[in-house]
């Protein structure tokens, strides 16, 4: 077989991902696209896929993905001529316990504001739709009448034949063995058939996607997990057209096939395959029957359906999957190594999801930036830290298990922790600090009465902990509280050029004296936020940017491919070089005054000014700037004296009510205050105008920065949606993803929530869309739709109002997450 020398793009995996990508390709006109397979065309794990294709995705832009999904399915073999084994079957999901059910209402509420048509059921209902289940001990149900199933190889050929039809190349047989990079750009492969050169390459590999990327030092954490399903027989009343069903209580899914059932699911201590290196010979290939492994599923499945106590079983399918981190894909250009794409990591849903995934990676492709607001799926939510094989099969163990697993509110996952921890970490742990976990890092989330407290149980009411994170609140708002907020991204970009860099992708003024602060917008070229952060000039020609826990890698790489090959601007993540501990609260001035003889007098340390002082016997940075609101001043601290300065602090605040706080009390604190967080309220979907944000932007800062040009044309124009705050019920507890309702419809989601003594209630963000957004200003009547109830809520422009506020600053100042 001869190859050609030289593509444009090139697809690395055969199987629906890889074929998905390149009919999306050649549908958005690139003709120059060769797709490579090492065995043929859906051999690796898409062949013994179950077929399940479902709508429901806990986000909007993921939403419009898998319903764009589900509509080229339904239309693929027309336009190809090749069946897909497509059927509009629909699907139901049962709930069989009375928090289930709440769940369930909750999402398909906010399924509908996705756009999703979702009908809630009675059991009795359900038993009609799928009369071989048991119905008498559920609570209810819901019906997805666009979901359906398809036949994944015949699918993923459709795909291929579209592909080929649109000008792609697709060969087999052709094993990629490793990748020519020139310049830190991809520059070509090497095959087992030759060399190809290509300026894009996409690795579509699937559970090889891990160590194809090491051969080009591209992270891509994901692992596989043996997984089951069993076909059984033909069952009486069992036909073509009954619906998908899935049992989350139980841990199953149902398909019809053949005129049986096909019955899998996720058990919820599942088996990762401990294959190192996976064969590239694994080709049509299953792994060893495991009944006992598969036993609870079974037994589940003989409750729900008891016609499988009889019904003879075919087989007991086992074939590897691959998992990731959080249950998410991964999507996007890898910041370690320009021009090289991912796509893979599909977490039992690369069915589902590759009709639409393959769409945004070829868009991201051909557009040079992601489509929309992709940061669940972004490849660049990970750390070099995640591709540790022993964490990614522990974790990999416990992500399986938890996708049909009730997920309750701010339930953190367990496996591969603690793993980076600030040098607080043992001290406030011995204080009774409750941790959770971001991005690998260990972080308080509230501080019990006593180390050997027990956690309160996960529940959907009012929480155990809220009293102790009340406390933590009011200290901050009347006496003095101190937070460990070492997990910060810190970045130091450098060189004769920073300026210039940072002026043109920050949207407020960077060109400020030494030791001046800003908050400002990172924005797109659409006015959309990539980040938002703060940015110290630490010296003329040095910037310490301070960003998001979760956004480092993210934050670093849109800097770096920003830079010009001709600027000189060095950028480096410093985050565990500095450790922030910051005193929040009335008494933070006394309480500094007495472990500093600097002077940090309001005239002194000047709102958004910072300065280098004594502390104790350290030098650390203080910096005046408040995330929760009032007054304040975060520390940064050399890492190796943390220890100390938490110390210092803590003798000395005894009598002034100083308290150990955490990130609950801040979540809740910003959000009474009405600061935005990157990745709730902000994002690259949303404008500063939209968000109410323009503080952070300076239109005539004297040069041009992205994302200007479309402030100035959006000016104008009513907004498309736009952010407030609600007010809720005070009996009400509710918890962000709720629905906000006028007169019957749905008008947006809450974004956060979190209680606030000073209302006495939950107070929430959260964008109304469309005329909406035109409509509803402070004091207009909404109702939050928890759990499937109506709880009655007021909309503010900013809560509370500006004339009642006791904050510093209006508006946002600093980084939270
Ligand atoms: C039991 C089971 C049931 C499932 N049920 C469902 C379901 O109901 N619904 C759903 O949505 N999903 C389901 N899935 C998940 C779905 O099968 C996968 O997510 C999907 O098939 C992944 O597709 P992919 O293209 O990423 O990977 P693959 O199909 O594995 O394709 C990757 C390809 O890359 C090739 N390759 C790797 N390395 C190289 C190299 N160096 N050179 C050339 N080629 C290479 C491999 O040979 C392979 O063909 C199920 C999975 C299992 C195991």
């Amino acid at each position: 077989m001869t190859l050609p020398t030289h593509v444009q793009t090139l697809i690395v995996g055969g199987g629906i991902a890889g074929c998905s990508t390149a009919y999306h390709l050649s549908k958005l006109g690139r003709k120059d696209v060769l797709l490579l397979e090492q065995g043929r065309l859906t051999c690796g794990t898409t062949w013994h896929a179950a077929g399940l294709v479902g709508q429901m995705r806990p986000n909007r832009n993921m939403t419009r993905m898998s319903k764009y999904g589900i509509e080229l399915y339904a239309s693929l073999e027309a336009e190809t001529g090749l069946a897909t084994g497509w059927k509009p079957c629909g699907s139901v999901n049962v709930a069989a316990t009375p928090e289930r059910w709440m769940v369930l209402k909750k999402q398909a509420a906010l399924a509908r504001s996705f756009g999703v048509e979702v009908q809630l059921i009675t059991p009795k209902e359900a038993g009609d739709l799928y009369p071989v289940m048991r119905t008498d001990d559920l609570h209810g149900a819901i019906w997805i009448p666009g979901d359906g199933k398809a036949n994944p190889a015949d699918l993923t050929m459709s795909l291929a034949k579209g592909a080929r039809l649109g000008g792609a190349t697709l060969l087999e047989g052709v094993e990629v063995t490793g990748v020519i990079v020139e310049q830190g750009r991809v520059a070509g492969v090497r095959t087992t058939h030759g060399e190809v050169r290509c300026e894009v390459l996409i690795n579509c590999a699937g559970q090889w996607a891990r160590q194809f990327g090491q051969l080009a030092g591209v992270n891509v954490p994901l692992y596989p997990a043996e997984h089951f399903y069993i076909v059984t027989d033909r069952i009486d009343g069992v036909h073509p057209m009954l619906p998908v069903m899935r049992d989350p209580d139980g841990f199953i899914y149902y398909k019809e096939e053949v005129g049986g059932l096909l019955m899998g699911g996720f058990e919820p201590v599942a088996k990762p395959w401990r294959m190192e290196p996976i064969p590239n010979s694994f080709q049509f290939q299953l792994l060893d029957e495991d009944w006992e492994q598969f036993e609870p599923l079974m037994t589940n499945a003989i409750h729900r359906t008891p016609c499988l106590e009889t019904a003879p079983v075919k087989m007991l399918l086992n074939g590897p999957e691959s998992f990731t981190p959080d249950g998410n894909f991964i999507l996007g250009e890898a910041p370690e190594l320009r021009g090289y794409f991912v796509c893979a990591g599909f977490n039992s849903a690369g069915i589902a999801n590759s009709g639409g995934a393959g769409r945004l990676i070829a868009e991201w492709v051909v557009g040079g930036e992601a489509p929309s607001d992709l940061w669940d799926v972004d490849i660049r939510r990970f750390g070099g830290f995640s591709a540790n094989r022993k964490a990614l099969a522990e974790r990999t163990g416990e992500t399986l298990g938890l996708h049909y697993a009730m997920r309750w509110p701010r339930q953190e996952l367990q496996t591969g922790r603690p793993l980076r921890t600030s040098p607080l970490y043992d001290l406030l742990a011995a204080r009774g600090a409750e941790f959770g976990s971001k991005n690998g890092w260990e972080r308080a989330n509230y501080f019990k009465p006593t180390p050997a407290t027990p956690r309160p149980a996960y529940g959907l009411g009012r929480p155990g902990w809220l009293d102790w994170v009340i406390d933590e609140q009011r200290a901050t708002r009347d006496a003095v509280a101190i937070y460990d907020q070492s997990s910060f991204g810190k970045l130091l970009l450098q060189g004769r050029d920073a300026l210039a860099v940072l002026q043109r992708l920050c949207a407020n003024q960077i060109d400020m004296p030494v030791d001046r602060m800003v908050y400002t917008a990172l924005l797109n070229d659409r006015g959309g936020f990539e980040s938002d952060l703060t940015v110290i000039r630490i010296a003329a020609e040095s910037f310490l940017i301070v960003t998001g826990s979760a956004q480092p890698v993210r934050d670093a790489d849109w800097i770096r491919r920003h830079i010009a090959a001709e600027e000189f601007a060095v950028l480096t993540d410093v985050s565990a070089l500095w450790s922030v501990i910051s005193v929040m609260g009335p008494q933070a001035r006394e309480l500094l005054g007495r472990v500093s003889p600097d002077d940090l007098s309001p005239q002194s340390l000047k709102f958004a000014h910072t300065g280098e002082i004594d502390l104790g016997h350290a030098r650390v940075r203080a910096a005046r700037m408040s995330y929760v609101g009032g007054p304040g001043v975060e520390l940064y601290v050399p890492v190796e004296m943390a220890r100390h300065v938490y110390m210092a602090l803590k003798e000395a605040g005894g009598d002034l009510g100083l308290k150990d706080a955490g990130y609950y009390a801040i979540d809740a604190l910003r959000i009474e205050a009405g600061r935005r967080t990157w990745g709730a309220e902000l994002g690259p979907d949303e404008t500063p105008y939209e968000a109410g944000l323009m503080l952070a932007v300076k239109l005539d800062k004297g040069c041009d920065f992205i994302g200007r040009e479309a402030l100035l044309r959006l000016h104008d124009q009513p907004l498309r949606k736009k952010l407030l705050s609600f007010v809720l019920d005070p009996a009400a507890y509710a918890w962000g993803g709720e629905a906000i309702v006028i007169d019957g419809q749905t008008v947006g989601e809450l974004s956060s929530v979190g209680w606030s003594p000073k209302a006495g209630s939950c107070v929430g963000l959260g964008y109304v869309r469309g005329d909406a957004a035109q409509r509803v200003h402070t004091g207009t009547p909404v109702h939050i739709d928890l759990w499937g109830e109506p709880v009655s809520a007021t909309a503010w422009d900013l809560w509370p109002p500006r004339s009642a506020q006791s904050l510093e600053r209006p508006g946002q100042a600093g980084t939270v997450s």
